[in-house]
């Protein structure tokens, strides 16, 4: 079933779903492991994040490096798949730009309608590292918003061979990203809201928002969204402080804010178990509020931290 189904059927009462990582190579028994303390909570969907390949530069004993590239969680798809069968929710793979040529991106969309997987979540994925900017791979698309046209295109039948003609339509239902402080790279919010008012036309039915840990930002994005004439559902997506140094590496690496409140509590706080619960604590009041105000879904990135999840959710729902 499409997430926007899930939503509509929910009939305004809260959804909850999880985003999980693929597991860095090896077993596939960790996600089990979350997924399996999670279900309890009746998720419709869950998400599994997309990695794209990095480079890694080694030295070589003539003091040259050589560079190699390398896929640390590979396997989105085949979880997807594996979710599905084992639980019987919908899985929402995500599917960036960043590696892909258009002609991959729709070999990747084919293997999904294929294996009866009609959410994807598309999104334009960020700069490798030791890279400055987002470089799109030769004949790959540079926004996601070229994503959502070529995934709406699909759904029209239309493929990139022209020779087919009258090709089967898919049926996926597309979410996107959306950043309640804006996106880094955005010169403002407005020029922001404006390409994903385009992601939207595009055929784009849902957004998922970047962690937050104020709620006002969320409440002023989608007032922001509504009166640009976004009319999107529009997911919020929660994550747990659960340690002292996220308090410096999640703005570094997500770009976002942390409430003066929530950072003097944990500078406070003896260790990184009472930084834990602070973290809890504070995610269950930002859920309880969001869902109170009838958000359609509260959305919890894991990011392997079942137990924290599980003592959250158990409060909340
Ligand atoms: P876009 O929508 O393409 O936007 C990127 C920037 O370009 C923005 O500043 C936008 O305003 C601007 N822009 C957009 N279109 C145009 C245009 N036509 N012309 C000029 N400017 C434009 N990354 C992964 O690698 N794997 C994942 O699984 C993953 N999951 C994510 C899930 C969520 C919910 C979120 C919020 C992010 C996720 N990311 C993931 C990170 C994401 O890839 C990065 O945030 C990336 O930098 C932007 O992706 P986007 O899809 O928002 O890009």
């Amino acid at each position: 079933m499409k997430v926007t189904e899930h939503f509509q059927n929910a009939k305004g009462k809260t959804l909850i779903s999880f985003e999980v990582l693929p597991p860095l190579k090896g077993s596939m028994q960790g996600i089990f492991n979350t997924l399996d303390a999670l279900m309890e909570f009746k998720p419709p969907f869950i998400d599994v994040t997309y990695h794209r390949e990095e480079y890694l530069y080694k030295m070589r004993p003539s003091g040259y490096y050589e560079k190699s590239s390398i896929r640390k969680r590979p396997g989105t798809v085949g979880i997807c798949a594996a979710i599905m069968h084992r639980y019987g929710v919908d899985a929402v793979p995500h599917l960036i730009c960043g590696g892909f040529s258009v002609e991959e991106t729709e070999n990747a969309l084919i293997d999904l309608n294929f294996l009866g997987i009609n959410n994807v979540l598309a999104l334009r994925g960020d700069a490798r590292q030791f890279e400055d900017k987002f470089t799109p791979e030769a004949n790959g698309h540079k926004y996601a918003l070229d994503m959502v046209r070529q995934i709406a295109d699909m759904n029209g039948g239309k493929y990139l061979d022209a020779n087919i003609v009258g090709g089967e339509a898919t049926n996926f239902c597309i979410g996107v990203a959306g950043y309640p402080e804006k996106h880094f790279e955005s010169p403002n919010l407005i020029s922001d809201l404006h390409f994903t008012k385009e992601k939207v036309k595009a055929g784009a039915s849902y957004i998922v928002t970047q962690m937050f840990f104020d709620n006002k930002k969320y409440f002023e994005y989608v007032e922001a969204c509504r009166a640009a004439g976004i009319e999107a559902p529009i997911v919020p997506g929660i994550k747990p402080l659960t340690k002292r140094y996220q308090l410096n590496s999640i703005p570094r690496k997500f770009f976002v804010n942390m409430p003066e409140d929530l950072v003097k509590a944990v500078v406070k706080a003896k260790d990184d178990e009472a930084v834990k619960e602070i973290g809890i604590e504070w995610a269950i009041a930002q859920s309880k509020e969001l869902k109170a105000a009838g958000v359609p879904c509260l959305h919890y990135y894991t990011m392997s931290e079942t137990e924290i999840i599980r003592k959250i959710a158990s409060t909340v729902f």
